[in-house]
């Protein structure tokens, strides 16, 4: 399977489940606070852009409660592995003190890394709710799908698009704004 049928898959799945059924209640209102948590992300994605990070927000949540939220730290702490994802679930498992995250949601305002992919798996958390696609580097169908791979023994539920175009938006502004100092 290409990345880009993969790819093609979750847009549609996403598609099936937003605009080809009906929503009501329930359903309905578990959107609404999808929104609502990408929007805690992208607070701290803008955050993050003033700190001169890349501006990427993540939140991990628990029975309706934010247990962890964190942004890329990668200038601040020299450390190419500090993406807001991985950040966030460390929090999230020291705080709960168990590595196992399966009650547990991600809600990211960028597609995850393939390192950060890696580490939703091993979290085994449930869901995953993401902003906008990465082309260049997304590992929940854009580059590849490791969050849904069939040989994977997890593979958490993914919603993909929730304020994609703000979500974007900011990191494109981001590195508009490096690339402009930079001249
Ligand atoms: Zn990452």
């Amino acid at each position: 399977m290409s990345s880009l049928s993969g790819r093609q898959t979750s847009q549609r799945l996403q598609a099936d489940s937003q605009t080809d059924r009906v929503i009501v209640g329930r359903e309905a209102s578990a959107l609404a606070t999808d929104e609502q948590y990408i929007r805690n992300a992208i607070d701290l994605a803008r955050d993050a852009a003033k700190r001169n990070e890349v501006p990427i927000g993540a939140v991990i949540v628990r029975d309706g409660t934010i247990i962890a939220a964190a942004t890329n730290r990668t200038v601040r702490d020299q450390d190419p592995t500090a993406h807001a994802e991985l950040l966030a679930i460390r929090e999230a498992s020291s705080k709960l003190d168990r590595w196992r995250l399966d009650d547990c949601t991600l809600y990211v305002t960028i597609e995850p890394c393939a390192m950060c992919a890696g580490a939703i798996v091993l979290s085994r958390i449930r869901r995953v709710v993401f902003g906008a696609w990465d082309e260049k580097a997304g590992m929940a169908g854009s580059v590849g799908d490791l969050l849904r791979h069939p040989r994977l023994n997890h593979r958490p539920e993914v919603r993909a698009g929730v304020l994609a175009d703000e979500c974007a938006g900011l990191v494109e502004n981001f590195f508009r704004a490096q690339r402009a100092t930079s001249d």
